[in-house]
């Protein structure tokens, strides 16, 4: 039986990045990953700019309150016709070219007006270059403002905006078949019978999957029949680059998956995990497609995702920080827990007076999906007694 990170790595050596494909630039493309160098087409701000409301001075000539005369007003998105010369100024907007001749802005707030047109200057120390933003300050033209293999969030969408980039070459997201198994399985809308019970991990993977900036297809239910379980796997199987099953793997009599998907070809990497939950989870790979049979339970399928079949899906999608995301942080209170297995505990993350804590959440077990549902980390109990008090140090997974 696996490790948690030697049956990680397993996954993650079978993983490679998916090719480019080109996306329009808008909220799509958040969490997807940059496959080019982007650099920048021109200087930004492409001139001095103003930072602030007021008058646009030479700061030598406001020594003394001498009054200057305001030669013209200039707003955003206008270019100045005047030089500012000894004792005039301009009255400027926030975002509005810098006047040639002027070497500082002086707000609005620090001024009064004067007769004829003039206007006083009541900043005792107005400084060179005060409320300008000067030419190229974020960026010069041929930078690299953002490199290959960084993930698109909602600042880099800006960036992209702001260097005229149209259309967005990124890596390729994975296409994942989510096919959930068991005889007792109802869809959210089917009359529940005797012994039945509702399918919660269909489209809780596929909500999943979709947080992990993957497209996720939920193919539905299959029954524990060898026939039903080939056709639809086989069906899952064509045209995904991962296939995630969940329930029917481990070793009960009704337990067919793992059978299964060698007759169809999947060549098994490992089956079983020494973690709680999710201990029996299989592994597998055919013709470059990832299939994972997940646990039944709902919250051993959910944390086998998090710490297996997210990573493997950021890798294919060209993250190059693919996960699981892991931290030290203080307990916010007392843990006891005696454990056969390294134990992965849904918590919840806390910002306290001096920094982050993690607090346990109440929690029934593996089918306990409720319990899980506030969770943010998963608390990491290593096996044997585990026993800590509060401030302690204890490693979490930052999930979502
Ligand atoms: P299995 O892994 O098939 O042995 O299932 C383990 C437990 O998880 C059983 O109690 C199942 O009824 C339950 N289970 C399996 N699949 C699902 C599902 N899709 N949604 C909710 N519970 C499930
Ligand atoms: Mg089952």
């Amino acid at each position: 039986m696996l490790e948690v990170a030697e049956a990680i790595a397993e996954v993650l050596r079978h993983a490679r990045p998916l090719g480019p494909v080109s996306m329009p630039l808008g909220p799509a493309i958040l969490n997807q990953v940059l496959a080019v160098d982007v650099v920048a087409d021109r200087d930004s701000p492409p001139f001095a700019k103003s930072l602030r409301d007021g008058y646009a001075v030479r700061s030598a000539d406001c020594v003394g309150g001498t009054p200057l005369r305001v030669v013209e007003e200039i707003a955003a998105g206008v270019m100045p016709r005047k030089v500012i010369g000894p004792t005039v100024c301009a009255r400027i907007f926030t975002g509005a070219p810098i006047p040639d001749g002027a070497d500082a802005v002086v707000m609005q707030e620090d001024t009064e007006p004067a007769d004829g047109g003039q206007v006083r200057i009541n900043d005792p120390a107005v400084r060179p270059g005060q409320y300008i933003f000067p030419r190229g300050t974020e960026m010069r033209v041929g930078d690299v403002v953002l490199a290959a293999g960084t993930r698109l969030n909602p600042a880099a969408v800006g960036v992209l905006a702001g260097v005229g980039c149209a259309s967005v070459p990124v890596f390729s997201w994975p296409r994942v078949a989510v096919l959930a198994t068991g005889d007792e399985l109802v869809g959210p809308t089917g009359e529940l019978g005797p012994g039945q019970i509702r399918n919660s991990n269909g489209p809780m993977l596929a909500a999943q999957v979709a947080r992990a900036g993957a497209v996720g297809h939920d193919c539905g239910i299959a029954r524990d029949d060898g026939n039903e379980l080939r056709s639809k796997i086989g069906d899952a199987l064509a045209g995904s680059d991962v296939l995630l099953l969940a329930g029917g793997v481990s070793a009960g009599k009704f337990d067919l998956v793992p059978g299964v998907l060698q007759e169809l070809g999947v060549v098994p990497h490992f089956h079983r995990v020494r973690m709680k939950p999710g201990k029996p989870l299989f592994f597998g790979t055919k013709d470059g497609t990832l299939v994972f049979g997940l646990p039944g339970n709902p919250v051993s399928a959910f944390v086998c995702f998090e710490l297996f079949v997210r990573p493997a899906l950021r890798v294919m999608a060209g993250d190059p920080e693919p996960g699981p995301r892991t931290a030290s942080l203080a307990l916010a209170e007392a843990v006891a827990e005696t454990n056969d297995r390294p134990t992965y505990r849904p918590a919840k993350l806390e910002a306290g007076k001096v920094g982050w804590a993690v607090r346990p959440l109440p929690w029934a077990g593996a089918p306990d999906l409720r319990g899980l549902q506030p969770a943010d980390a998963l608390m990491v109990l290593p096996a044997g007694d585990a026993r800590y008090d509060p401030g302690m140090p204890i490693q979490v997974i930052v999930i979502g």
